[in-house]
């Protein structure tokens, strides 16, 4: 398969072109016309397979498509996941790719300075990655707002789990809109993440990795 595929413009092909990534891997290819869809999404995947970029790419042009919806000034798009680490890495994909639309992207992460990232969420962005307990802080302190967000990803969602943010997480998806596009992903597929894919997920695609 090839990226012409996929059908993004020119601005986000440019940046793609500028990774030097010669082809879109076997998640990408399955997970980014799902995306694109608008359909719920549970993907299988693990580090290393792509898996970012599978639901950053979508992303961009969802918030593209949402961003004249005068719907308040909270971010359109948030990315959960379970590390700090993780956080900076997913961040730093969506400043690289989000260059195509001058979309703005903060990192919010449990051990980070909270009054930092309190201003740099009130200067504004369509896209947050954060760690769980750390956004929910933020949203408790009214430095930020999920009103706009339509477009929620969890990330390493069995990590999580055993990092017992299981409450975090259900209490994040139970604060945005029900009509949002929801995205999952977990390395392995237990029971436990069957059960809050039913929960928070609509009708959703499966994509393995
Ligand atoms: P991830 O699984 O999302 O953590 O990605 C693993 C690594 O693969 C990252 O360093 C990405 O920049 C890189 N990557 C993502 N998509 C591609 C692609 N289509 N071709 C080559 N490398 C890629």
């Amino acid at each position: 398969s090839s990226f012409a595929h996929f059908g993004f413009d020119e601005q986000l092909m440019h940046q793609i072109r500028k990774s030097e990534y010669t082809q879109p891997t076997p998640i990408q290819c399955q997970g980014v016309p799902v995306a694109l869809s608008g359909r719920d999404m549970i993907g299988i995947a693990k580090t290393g397979s792509g898996k970012t970029a599978a639901f950053i790419w979508p992303m961009l042009i969802h918030i593209m498509d949402q961003k004249e919806l005068e719907l308040g000034d909270g971010p359109i798009a948030v990315i959960v996941c379970p590390t700090r680490e993780l956080c900076q890495q997913i961040h730093s994909e969506c400043k690289r790719f989000g260059k195509a639309y001058n979309l703005r992207s903060v990192a919010v992460y449990g051990g980070g300075s909270m009054w930092e990232q309190a201003k740099a969420l009130q200067e504004g962005a369509e896209i947050v990655v954060c760690t769980p307990g750390r956004l929910i802080d933020h949203v408790k302190k009214k430095a930020t707002n999920l009103q706009r967000v339509s477009y929620l990803v969890f990330d390493e969602a069995d990590r999580m789990f055993d990092m017992g943010f299981e409450y975090q997480v259900r209490s994040i998806a139970s604060h945005v809109r029900p009509d949002r596009q929801t995205l999952l992903f977990s390395a392995t597929f237990r029971k436990k993440i069957e059960k809050l894919a039913r929960d928070i997920l609509i009708d959703p695609i499966r994509v393995v990795q």
